[in-house]
């Protein structure tokens, strides 16, 4: 039984991680194709802000920031830095983070449990495997408790965000090709697998990020 439950929890690894490789694979694949909008992320969340959030509401793109954060007393949405792109994977983020706005849903405790599980759970467990079995039963437990929190997580926010998103983008009309819609589609499930993949590689990731050039 206690082999079982290790098993299961690195299967549970191998789909954040399935999770994380096809959010990288699909933002590299559209990374670089202009929105024939020619809006900016930031600019697209705004835009979608007005249409269907409350008066007065904007989106900043934040220096630094690691997800989009929702701040309903200044009406305001912070978002990534790279939203400032006007290419697609940018575009699809605002989209999204638009989403998480229109719904007033977020998913603070889901990133705080993503970064505990990338940078804790799963090394301790790797550990355990190897030098400290008393450890093992423990830790697989708590990384499949944590990863069914980020499936639930996954289809009760990240996804309906996204199609919130997508709704509102219908509704201003500016996606003009089949291939941006292709493109559209492709990014805003990857915007929605983002933080299950985070749960995998996320704080790892942002060890080895290197400083932005200024
Ligand atoms: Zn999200």
């Amino acid at each position: 039984m206690p082999l079982l439950i290790v098993l299961m929890a690195l299967l549970a690894f191998g789909l954040s991680l399935a999770a994380a490789a096809a959010v990288e694979g699909t933002r590299r694949r559209w990374r670089g194709v202009p929105a024939r909008s020619g809006l900016s992320g930031r600019e697209l969340a705004t835009a979608l802000l007005r249409r269907d959030g409350p008066a007065g509401a904007r989106a900043e793109a934040a220096e630094g920031a690691e997800r989009c954060a929702w701040r309903p007393g200044e009406r305001l949405l912070l978002l990534r830095p790279e939203t400032r792109a006007r290419d697609l994977p940018a575009c699809a983020a605002g989209v999204h983070a638009a989403g998480h706005a229109l719904l007033g849903r977020a998913g603070r405790l889901a990133a705080l449990l993503a970064c505990l599980q990338s940078g804790f759970l799963w090394p301790a467990l790797a550990a355990s495997l190897l030098f400290w079995p008393a450890a093992r039963l423990p830790l697989a437990l708590a990384a499949l408790a944590g990863t069914a929190f980020q499936v639930v997580h996954l289809l009760r926010v990240e996804w309906p965000a996204s199609r919130r998103g997508a709704e509102s983008l219908a509704g201003i009309g500016v996606v003009e090709t089949p291939e941006e819609d292709r493109g559209f589609k492709e990014l805003l499930l990857a915007e929605s697998l983002a933080s299950l993949g985070d749960a995998a590689l996320g704080a790892p990731r942002r060890l080895l990020r290197r400083p932005a050039p200024s």
